[in-house]
């Protein structure tokens, strides 16, 4: 009899090769070649960004499957030695976790995938969890730290709002330069509207092809499996592709912000949103950096748009004392330089306090401008002869360039996987999801990818 069976992944890879997405390929190639169904797309769970010790994605992989009992000690056997080949376990911060888990998800584990997007999770406490259970088997390295990300991508729900991304892959050892055609990506990017983060045109950069040893050739978002194939169609590749896998995501679903915190509550390495008053005005400092203080119950805290952020620190540099904002970022810790900073990610006006500037009257016998006659002195007429003791300048409101009610955003190059940018709105407003039927959605993109693996 046929069992339904979750597997879950993470901290396979490290800063210098290897990927965690490319080990879940290897997976599924496995699955299929021994006739085992896939009830979904393989997934890729982003968590917390702001965990220290993780590789600057934070991504953790699930598998659904189904498969008679009987085979799943074969299966699970060759899923632990594909981890072990392919996982950079030479890497001090490489501690690779497996979890599988038979049947319906039990509640207690549901739970730790809203959790693990915003905070950080002990392990202690998820091998406790995982402990209760009897039927999930688990497999670790080292700490196997990686238990935590396995078991919250198991849990991850992608029930409101996912996204989709088609990675292609070269051979792992040849990691040489990746040939991809940087006017064909802008193309295809205009002429699709529902991939998006192809290219980032303030900055000039094509934004799907990653900078390390790892062997992605390119990665594809978008809102549909249709869209992002189209995409990776019609851009020219001048290398080797040695397969495409599709992943269904909750990258750029700005999930990591679940909940809105006091300024009291905030905690290291966590992922927050903050409402509270500009106390301070932002400064520059060196290196590029724009910081400012916002208040809110008489707590404050410092929040900062880095040199990496670029043209966004302008819309920063606007903000004035009184002004009342929504932050949303990832928490730096306290150190000897600077205190806890929310490192900003996105920020939203929700009032504008009122500016004014002061001008000089006019004179009211000859309508010239009228100018000071000293320091504690009042104002005197260069043209007639009129003077006056009294010193009142004229407060004349100031016209802001920020705005109420707008998604300020950080630019694509400095976006964090979970960043929700502000081209997903209008491009979901009138979009109605193509398919719901995962499993049929991810049979037909098996049929199709043998015509869309490039050679
Ligand atoms: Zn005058």
């Amino acid at each position: 009899m046929q069992k339904k069976w979750h597997l879950g992944i993470d901290d396979t890879d490290s800063q210098s090769g290897m990927c965690t997405t490319y080990l879940a390929t290897q997976i599924v190639e496995f699955l299929i070649l021994n006739d085992v169904k896939l009830l979904d797309f393989p997934k890729l769970i982003r968590l917390n960004p702001n965990i220290p010790y993780k590789t600057r994605g934070n991504g953790a992989i699930s598998i659904t499957f189904s498969a008679p009992e009987n085979k799943i000690n074969l299966l699970w056997n060759e899923f632990v030695r594909l981890t072990e080949e392919l996982s950079d376990i030479q890497d001090k911060n490489t501690d690779p976790g497996l979890v599988l888990i038979k049947g319906d998800i039990p509640n207690s584990i549901l739970n730790l995938y809203q959790r693990a997007l915003f905070q950080v999770i002990p392990l202690d406490e998820v091998k406790r969890l995982l402990a209760e259970y009897e039927s999930i088997r688990t497999h670790t390295v080292k700490s196997g730290r990686g238990l935590i990300g396995a078991t919250s991508a198991i849990a991850a729900n992608l029930i409101n709002d996912y996204t989709y991304e088609l990675i292609a892959y070269r051979d792992p050892k040849n990691n040489s330069h990746r040939l991809i055609d940087e006017p064909s990506v802008i193309e295809a990017d205009q002429k699709n509207p529902l991939s998006f983060n192809n290219y980032d045109y303030e900055h000039k950069q094509v934004m799907i092809i990653p900078h390390g040893p790892d062997p992605v050739i390119c990665g594809i978002r978008g809102e549909t499996t249709s869209a992002i194939i189209k995409v990776w169609e019609e851009i020219k590749v001048a290398q080797t592709v040695k397969n495409v896998m599709i992943f269904r995501s909750n990258q750029h679903t700005q999930v990591h912000f679940p909940k809105e915190f006091s300024i009291e509550e905030i905690e290291p390495y966590t992922s927050v949103k903050v409402r509270g008053k500009v106390i301070s005005e932002p400064k520059d400092f060196p290196g590029g950096h724009v910081i400012f203080s916002i208040e809110s119950l008489n707590k404050r805290i410092a929040v900062a748009a880095y040199e990496p952020t670029k043209r966004f620190r302008k819309i920063i540099r606007e903000l004035k004392e009184s002004d009342e904002v929504l932050v949303m970022g990832g928490v730096r810790p306290e150190s000897s330089e600077h205190p806890m900073t929310i490192n900003l990610e996105e920020i939203q006006i929700l009032q504008l306090s009122p500016q004014y500037k002061k001008i000089t009257p006019k004179c009211p016998s000859c309508a010239s401008s009228l100018t000071s006659s000293g320091k504690n002195q009042g104002f005197k007429c260069r043209k007639c002869s009129y003077s006056t003791s009294k010193k009142e300048y004229i407060n004349t409101p100031i016209g802001r360039k920020i705005r109420c009610g707008i998604r300020y955003v950080i630019p694509i190059c400095a976006q964090r996987h979970l960043t929700k940018p502000v081209s997903r709105d209008p491009a979901l407003q009138f979009h109605i999801a193509e398919a719901i039927d995962f499993e049929q959605a991810f049979d037909s993109f098996l049929k199709r990818r043998p015509f869309i693996t490039k050679a």
